[in-house]
């Protein structure tokens, strides 16, 4: 094997990812984009509470002159924070987008549905990026894979890896390596085994690209946090991954004293002010959370002195036992249309009895079902007031008003 060759993202003119640099932190708008004074406000919070790069959704080619005007304005205001747009199934908004932002999120595969046409448009928006100095994250989750990648290889960890090699592929031919990789999913078990597995797979090819870390879906309070250490820990224990995002269902800067947790834990940047609660939580997750996962350990010892409740989500956020639902909820962007952490919160108190089941309360209708592969049930906002319903990933209820969608939700559950 060749000796690999580990490359570094720039990503504006000062933040660099890679190995030898500082793990960066980063979070995420919920704002809409369009509502320029709103997202303005949200990322001069987001940036004054540690995020060192804040992602913006760009639903389409309309929200571009709002995506400009957010940036001029957070620049004029002295706000230097690097600005990272999220886009979905556009090419056409991700080439305009790299002109405008230090770095586009795209998952290459939905560029197009015919797959030549998403390659070549790919390496197209490559020499954009490469013209305007912008940095590009292909950001695959599990569950979006899409059905080119998943008729040849399944929806496995594996086959997530392969997704990203085949568009790392096109960057390397291209000689284009400001490129930054995420395999994001909400089970622990296989977001893990594909970070490793492309991180063989890189070293193997020759050229490894820094590692965005995140576990997708992660839900919110002390599970969400419990998920994300352990899947985020067990990774930068074993010297994987860059930068990461906390994905939690709850305002983004709840998100970043986590992130910030992590950083200095596996990294070097200072331990942050949390509340002694807090701490708690996330040092019993990140000791026992990984070596669970890892199968090092099957039961938390006595010891630790842990109590049973504490115990009890560290062993089902690595996936060791369940002694409850397991919830999917996204943490909501500039695409959600409805109230998604007030609905989260009613879904999860209603269903508390139904242990071992997986259901998924999702922000949108667009990435939201594809998003929750694994659940048994999805819960999913329309916007206009409307939900759809759907059952191992088919929608079997459509446009329900919210005000009825968790009694329809329990009716099917039970009728099942
Ligand atoms: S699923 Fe949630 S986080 Fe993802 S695009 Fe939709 S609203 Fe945003």
């Amino acid at each position: 094997m060749q000796h690999p060759q580990y490359l570094r993202a720039k990503v504006g003119d000062h933040l660099e990812i890679g190995p030898g640099a500082p793990l960066v932190i980063q979070t995420m708008c919920n704002t809409h984009t369009s509502d320029v004074e709103a997202t303005v406000a949200q990322c001069l919070e987001l940036a004054g509470a540690g995020a060192q790069m804040v992602r913006i959704t760009v639903p389409g080619l309309a929200d571009i002159p709002a995506l400009r005007d957010i940036r001029d304005r957070l620049r004029a205001a002295g706000c230097d924070v690097p600005l990272v747009a999220d886009i979905h199934f556009s090419s056409a908004t991700a080439l305009e987008a790299a002109k405008i932002v230090g770095k586009v999120r795209i998952n290459p595969g939905n560029f197009h549905p015919d797959h030549e046409t998403a390659r070549r448009e790919f390496a197209r928006f490559l020499e954009v990026c490469r013209e305007h100095g912008t940095a590009v994250r292909v950001g695959l989750n599990h569950g979006s894979l899409g059905k080119y990648i998943t008729d040849l290889y399944g929806n496995t960890p594996e086959a997530m890896a392969l997704a990203a090699m085949e568009w790392l592929e096109i960057c390397i031919e291209a000689q284009f390596f400001n490129v930054v990789v995420s395999l994001k999913a909400s089970n622990t078990v296989v977001m893990v085994q594909a970070y490793r597995e492309l991180m063989r797979r890189m070293q193997e090819r020759g050229y490894v690209f820094p590692l965005h870390l995140g576990v997708t879906e992660a839900g919110n309070g002390e599970p969400g946090r419990i998920k994300s250490c352990i899947g985020i820990g067990t990774l930068l224990r074993e010297g994987i991954g860059n930068t990461l995002r906390v994905s939690l269902t709850e305002p983004p800067a709840a998100e970043l004293p986590v992130a910030a947790y992590l950083a200095a834990r596996y990294g070097d940047s200072p331990m942050p002010e949390l509340s002694p609660a807090e701490r708690r939580i996330l040092d019993a997750a990140c000791e026992w959370g990984p070596a669970l996962l890892c199968r090092e350990i099957d039961e938390i010892p006595a010891s630790a002195g842990l109590d049973e409740h504490l115990s009890d989500e560290i062993m089902q956020g690595a996936r060791r036992r369940f002694y409850r639902p397991e919830y999917i909820a996204c943490p909501g962007c500039g695409r959600t249309m409805y109230d998604l952490q007030g609905s989260f919160e009613q879904v999860k108190a209603r269903t508390a009895h139904l242990k071992g089941m997986v259901i998924a309360v999702m922000g949108c209708i667009v990435n939201g079902p594809g998003e929750m592969a694994d659940a048994d049930w999805g819960y999913v906002g329309e916007g206009g007031g409307k939900v759809s319903i759907y059952r191992k990933g088919q929608p079997v209820l459509r446009h329900i008003p919210d005000s009825e969608a968790i009694d329809r939700l329990l009716e099917l559950i039970e009728k099942d």
